[in-house]
Protein backbone atom coordinates (compact mmCIF):
# COMPACT_ATOMS: atom_id res chain seq x y z
CA UNK A 1 0.00 0.00 0.00
CA UNK A 2 1.28 3.55 -0.81
CA UNK A 3 0.86 6.83 -0.05
CA UNK A 4 1.72 9.38 -2.69
CA UNK A 5 2.40 13.10 -2.94
CA UNK A 6 2.64 14.82 -6.08
CA UNK A 7 4.55 18.08 -5.86
CA UNK A 8 4.58 20.67 -8.81
CA UNK A 9 7.56 22.79 -9.28
CA UNK A 10 7.22 25.50 -12.07
CA UNK A 11 10.79 25.37 -13.80
CA UNK A 12 9.44 27.73 -16.87
CA UNK A 13 6.26 29.64 -17.98
CA UNK A 14 5.16 26.23 -19.78
CA UNK A 15 7.01 23.82 -17.90
CA UNK A 16 6.59 22.15 -14.72
CA UNK A 17 8.99 19.62 -12.79
CA UNK A 18 6.85 16.85 -11.48
CA UNK A 19 7.72 15.30 -7.98
CA UNK A 20 6.29 12.32 -6.42
CA UNK A 21 6.91 11.28 -2.95
CA UNK A 22 6.02 7.64 -2.31
CA UNK A 23 5.46 6.23 1.54
CA UNK A 24 5.27 2.80 2.03
CA UNK A 25 2.41 2.68 4.31
CA UNK A 26 1.75 -1.25 4.27
CA UNK A 27 2.98 -1.86 8.15
CA UNK A 28 0.71 1.22 9.31
CA UNK A 29 -2.49 0.24 7.40
CA UNK A 30 -1.82 -3.71 9.01
CA UNK A 31 -1.83 -2.09 12.32
CA UNK A 32 -4.61 0.05 12.21
CA UNK A 33 -6.62 -2.84 10.91
CA UNK A 34 -5.30 -5.03 13.64
CA UNK A 35 -6.21 -2.56 16.23
CA UNK A 36 -9.67 -2.30 14.46
CA UNK A 37 -10.08 -5.75 14.25
CA UNK A 38 -9.27 -5.90 17.93
CA UNK A 39 -12.06 -3.71 19.24
CA UNK A 40 -14.21 -5.18 16.91
CA UNK A 41 -13.59 -8.34 18.79
CA UNK A 42 -13.19 -7.03 22.05
CA UNK A 43 -16.74 -5.21 21.26
CA UNK A 44 -18.52 -8.83 20.53
CA UNK A 45 -17.00 -10.76 23.15
CA UNK A 46 -18.04 -8.71 26.13
CA UNK A 47 -21.37 -7.65 24.46
CA UNK A 48 -22.59 -11.97 24.35
CA UNK A 49 -22.07 -11.88 28.42
CA UNK A 50 -23.42 -8.66 29.24
CA UNK A 51 -26.65 -9.41 27.27
CA UNK A 52 -27.21 -12.50 28.96
CA UNK A 53 -26.76 -10.92 32.36
CA UNK A 54 -29.21 -8.11 31.28
CA UNK A 55 -31.85 -10.55 29.78
CA UNK A 56 -32.08 -13.22 32.84
CA UNK A 57 -31.87 -10.58 35.76
CA UNK A 58 -34.60 -8.69 33.43
CA UNK A 59 -36.65 -11.73 33.24
CA UNK A 60 -36.31 -12.40 37.32
CA UNK A 61 -37.36 -8.92 38.16
CA UNK A 62 -40.47 -8.94 35.78
CA UNK A 63 -41.43 -12.06 38.03
CA UNK A 64 -39.71 -15.23 37.51
CA UNK A 65 -37.71 -14.84 40.63
CA UNK A 66 -40.80 -16.15 42.68
CA UNK A 67 -40.39 -19.76 40.67
CA UNK A 68 -37.61 -21.45 42.94
CA UNK A 69 -36.15 -23.20 39.87
CA UNK A 70 -36.04 -20.24 37.35
CA UNK A 71 -34.40 -17.99 40.17
CA UNK A 72 -31.60 -21.01 40.82
CA UNK A 73 -30.90 -21.86 37.32
CA UNK A 74 -30.96 -18.12 36.11
CA UNK A 75 -28.89 -16.95 39.62
CA UNK A 76 -26.45 -19.71 37.70
CA UNK A 77 -26.57 -18.53 34.56
CA UNK A 78 -25.81 -15.03 36.17
CA UNK A 79 -23.14 -15.76 37.93
CA UNK A 80 -21.01 -17.59 35.03
CA UNK A 81 -21.74 -15.21 32.68
CA UNK A 82 -20.51 -12.49 35.08
CA UNK A 83 -17.02 -14.81 35.94
CA UNK A 84 -16.88 -14.85 31.82
CA UNK A 85 -16.64 -11.24 31.76
CA UNK A 86 -14.22 -11.28 34.89
CA UNK A 87 -11.63 -13.30 32.81
CA UNK A 88 -12.03 -11.28 29.78
CA UNK A 89 -11.33 -7.98 30.79
CA UNK A 90 -8.62 -9.61 33.09
CA UNK A 91 -7.21 -10.52 29.81
CA UNK A 92 -7.51 -7.57 28.24
CA UNK A 93 -5.40 -5.91 30.43
CA UNK A 94 -2.96 -8.09 30.41
CA UNK A 95 -2.50 -7.28 26.90
CA UNK A 96 -2.88 -3.99 27.31
CA UNK A 97 -0.05 -3.96 30.32
CA UNK A 98 2.22 -5.77 27.84
CA UNK A 99 1.64 -2.71 25.45
CA UNK A 100 2.70 -0.42 28.24
CA UNK A 101 4.94 -1.42 30.13
CA UNK A 102 7.50 -4.19 27.98
CA UNK A 103 9.83 -3.90 30.51
CA UNK A 104 11.43 -6.81 32.20
CA UNK A 105 11.80 -6.67 36.26
CA UNK A 106 14.30 -9.51 36.62
CA UNK A 107 15.20 -11.69 39.76
CA UNK A 108 16.69 -15.09 40.37
CA UNK A 109 14.35 -17.57 41.29
CA UNK A 110 14.83 -21.72 41.49
CA UNK A 111 12.80 -23.08 38.85
CA UNK A 112 11.39 -25.97 41.03
CA UNK A 113 10.24 -24.25 44.02
CA UNK A 114 8.56 -21.61 41.78
CA UNK A 115 6.96 -24.31 39.90
CA UNK A 116 5.42 -26.31 43.30
CA UNK A 117 4.60 -22.56 44.89
CA UNK A 118 2.80 -21.97 41.73
CA UNK A 119 0.68 -25.20 41.69
CA UNK A 120 -0.96 -24.58 44.95
CA UNK A 121 -3.46 -22.53 43.82
CA UNK A 122 -4.39 -25.36 41.52
CA UNK A 123 -5.43 -27.50 44.41
CA UNK A 124 -9.38 -27.20 44.19
CA UNK A 125 -9.00 -27.10 40.53
CA UNK A 126 -7.10 -30.51 40.16
CA UNK A 127 -9.17 -32.20 43.08
CA UNK A 128 -12.31 -31.51 41.62
CA UNK A 129 -11.49 -33.43 38.39
CA UNK A 130 -9.00 -35.53 40.00
CA UNK A 131 -6.12 -34.89 37.94
CA UNK A 132 -2.63 -36.31 38.78
CA UNK A 133 0.33 -34.48 38.31
CA UNK A 134 3.79 -34.77 37.97
CA UNK A 135 6.79 -32.12 38.29
CA UNK A 136 9.97 -33.60 37.07
CA UNK A 137 12.64 -30.37 37.98
CA UNK A 138 15.84 -30.99 39.09
CA UNK A 139 16.37 -28.58 42.06
CA UNK A 140 19.28 -26.13 41.54
CA UNK A 141 17.70 -24.91 38.83
CA UNK A 142 18.35 -21.10 39.46
CA UNK A 143 17.25 -18.72 36.65
CA UNK A 144 17.04 -14.89 35.94
CA UNK A 145 13.12 -14.11 35.44
CA UNK A 146 10.57 -11.65 35.31
CA UNK A 147 8.28 -13.52 37.92
CA UNK A 148 5.01 -12.13 37.30
CA UNK A 149 5.27 -12.63 33.59
CA UNK A 150 6.18 -16.47 33.95
CA UNK A 151 3.45 -16.79 36.38
CA UNK A 152 1.10 -15.83 34.61
CA UNK A 153 2.86 -18.09 31.33
CA UNK A 154 2.68 -21.36 33.54
CA UNK A 155 -0.46 -20.57 35.08
CA UNK A 156 -2.30 -20.27 31.64
CA UNK A 157 -0.78 -23.21 30.35
CA UNK A 158 -1.71 -25.48 33.44
CA UNK A 159 -4.60 -23.41 33.62
CA UNK A 160 -5.46 -25.29 29.94
CA UNK A 161 -3.56 -28.88 30.88
CA UNK A 162 -6.30 -29.25 32.98
CA UNK A 163 -9.56 -27.75 31.60
CA UNK A 164 -8.85 -29.81 27.68
CA UNK A 165 -8.20 -32.48 30.29
CA UNK A 166 -10.63 -35.66 31.05
CA UNK A 167 -11.55 -36.24 34.09
CA UNK A 168 -8.29 -38.11 36.37
CA UNK A 169 -5.99 -37.27 33.39
CA UNK A 170 -2.78 -36.43 33.93
CA UNK A 171 -0.51 -33.27 33.68
CA UNK A 172 3.72 -33.41 33.57
CA UNK A 173 6.02 -30.14 34.33
CA UNK A 174 8.82 -30.49 33.29
CA UNK A 175 12.15 -28.18 33.23
CA UNK A 176 15.25 -27.69 33.60
CA UNK A 177 19.04 -25.53 32.43
CA UNK A 178 20.44 -27.01 29.08
CA UNK A 179 23.96 -24.79 28.75
CA UNK A 180 22.67 -21.51 26.79
CA UNK A 181 18.55 -21.55 27.57
CA UNK A 182 17.05 -23.22 29.90
CA UNK A 183 12.37 -23.90 29.84
CA UNK A 184 9.60 -25.64 31.17
CA UNK A 185 7.01 -27.58 29.34
CA UNK A 186 3.66 -28.42 30.58
CA UNK A 187 2.22 -32.16 28.80
CA UNK A 188 -1.04 -33.34 29.40
CA UNK A 189 -2.96 -36.46 28.15
CA UNK A 190 -6.13 -34.38 27.19
CA UNK A 191 -8.09 -33.76 24.34
CA UNK A 192 -5.08 -32.89 21.76
CA UNK A 193 -5.11 -30.25 18.92
CA UNK A 194 -5.53 -30.49 15.55
CA UNK A 195 -2.55 -30.27 13.54
CA UNK A 196 -3.91 -27.07 11.20
CA UNK A 197 -5.30 -25.81 14.06
CA UNK A 198 -1.97 -25.28 16.13
CA UNK A 199 -0.73 -22.08 14.78
CA UNK A 200 -3.70 -20.73 15.28
CA UNK A 201 -4.42 -21.32 18.66
CA UNK A 202 -1.64 -18.35 19.52
CA UNK A 203 -4.21 -15.97 17.64
CA UNK A 204 -6.03 -13.25 19.87
CA UNK A 205 -10.03 -14.84 20.34
CA UNK A 206 -9.10 -18.15 18.54
CA UNK A 207 -10.77 -21.35 20.14
CA UNK A 208 -10.69 -24.68 18.84
CA UNK A 209 -14.44 -25.07 17.75
CA UNK A 210 -14.96 -28.43 19.13
CA UNK A 211 -18.29 -28.75 21.71
CA UNK A 212 -15.75 -30.49 24.47
CA UNK A 213 -13.67 -26.92 23.64
CA UNK A 214 -16.86 -24.40 23.76
CA UNK A 215 -18.34 -26.32 26.73
CA UNK A 216 -15.16 -25.25 28.62
CA UNK A 217 -15.55 -21.47 27.67
CA UNK A 218 -12.67 -19.33 27.31
CA UNK A 219 -12.03 -16.51 26.65
CA UNK A 220 -9.58 -17.28 23.43
CA UNK A 221 -7.16 -14.86 24.68
CA UNK A 222 -5.06 -16.82 27.10
CA UNK A 223 -2.16 -18.37 24.51
CA UNK A 224 -1.93 -14.90 22.59
CA UNK A 225 -1.07 -12.99 25.87
CA UNK A 226 1.22 -16.15 26.66
CA UNK A 227 2.95 -15.66 23.49
CA UNK A 228 3.20 -11.82 24.00
CA UNK A 229 4.88 -12.62 27.46
CA UNK A 230 7.23 -15.44 26.09
CA UNK A 231 8.51 -12.86 23.42
CA UNK A 232 9.02 -9.70 25.91
CA UNK A 233 11.27 -12.44 27.56
CA UNK A 234 13.29 -13.31 24.43
CA UNK A 235 11.49 -16.75 24.52
CA UNK A 236 9.85 -18.88 22.23
CA UNK A 237 6.98 -21.13 22.79
CA UNK A 238 6.09 -24.48 20.92
CA UNK A 239 3.86 -27.14 20.91
CA UNK A 240 2.92 -30.57 19.82
CA UNK A 241 -0.09 -31.92 20.15
CA UNK A 242 -2.27 -34.67 18.74
CA UNK A 243 -5.99 -35.84 18.82
CA UNK A 244 -6.91 -37.81 21.77
CA UNK A 245 -3.46 -38.06 23.14
CA UNK A 246 -2.30 -34.80 24.31
CA UNK A 247 -0.14 -31.70 24.08
CA UNK A 248 3.03 -30.22 25.40
CA UNK A 249 3.39 -26.28 25.33
CA UNK A 250 7.20 -26.19 25.51
CA UNK A 251 8.57 -22.22 26.52
CA UNK A 252 12.14 -22.03 26.18
CA UNK A 253 14.41 -19.45 27.20
CA UNK A 254 17.81 -17.61 26.61
CA UNK A 255 20.05 -18.38 30.06
CA UNK A 256 21.81 -15.17 29.28
CA UNK A 257 19.20 -12.24 28.55
CA UNK A 258 19.97 -10.12 25.37
CA UNK A 259 21.11 -6.89 26.12
CA UNK A 260 18.25 -4.95 25.75
CA UNK A 261 16.92 -6.75 28.56
CA UNK A 262 19.43 -6.05 30.90
CA UNK A 263 19.48 -2.55 30.12
CA UNK A 264 15.77 -2.64 31.62
CA UNK A 265 16.74 -4.13 34.52
CA UNK A 266 19.25 -1.60 35.52
CA UNK A 267 16.37 1.48 34.98
P1 LIG B 1 -9.18 -20.17 26.05
O1 LIG B 1 -9.46 -18.99 26.90
O2 LIG B 1 -10.32 -20.51 25.10
O3 LIG B 1 -8.68 -21.34 26.82
P2 LIG B 1 -6.53 -19.98 24.89
O4 LIG B 1 -5.96 -18.86 24.07
O5 LIG B 1 -5.87 -20.29 26.19
O6 LIG B 1 -8.06 -19.63 25.08
O7 LIG B 1 -6.53 -21.28 24.00
C1 LIG B 1 -7.05 -21.23 22.66
C2 LIG B 1 -7.65 -22.58 22.29
O8 LIG B 1 -6.62 -23.56 22.20
C3 LIG B 1 -8.61 -23.13 23.34
O9 LIG B 1 -9.91 -22.66 23.11
C4 LIG B 1 -8.51 -24.63 23.17
O10 LIG B 1 -9.42 -25.06 22.20
C5 LIG B 1 -7.08 -24.83 22.63
N1 LIG B 1 -6.16 -25.32 23.68
C6 LIG B 1 -5.33 -24.58 24.47
N2 LIG B 1 -4.60 -25.37 25.30
C7 LIG B 1 -4.97 -26.64 25.04
C8 LIG B 1 -4.60 -27.92 25.55
N3 LIG B 1 -3.69 -28.06 26.52
N4 LIG B 1 -5.21 -29.02 25.01
C9 LIG B 1 -6.12 -28.91 24.02
N5 LIG B 1 -6.53 -27.74 23.50
C10 LIG B 1 -5.97 -26.61 23.98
Amino acid sequence: IVDAHVVYVPVSEHHFLVMALLYDITELKEIERMQMDFVGNVSHELKTPITAITGFSETLLQGAMNDPKALNEFLNIIHQESLKLTELVEDILSLARIDASPELKLVEIDLRQFLIELLKSFRPEINKKEIQIYIEIPSGCVVQVDQNKLRHVVNNLVQNAIKYNNRKGKVWLKGTIKKDFWFISVTDNGYGIPKDEKDRIFERFYRIDTSRSRQNGGTGLGLSVVREYVEAMSGKITVESQVGVGSTFTVTFPVVLPKKELNNEAE
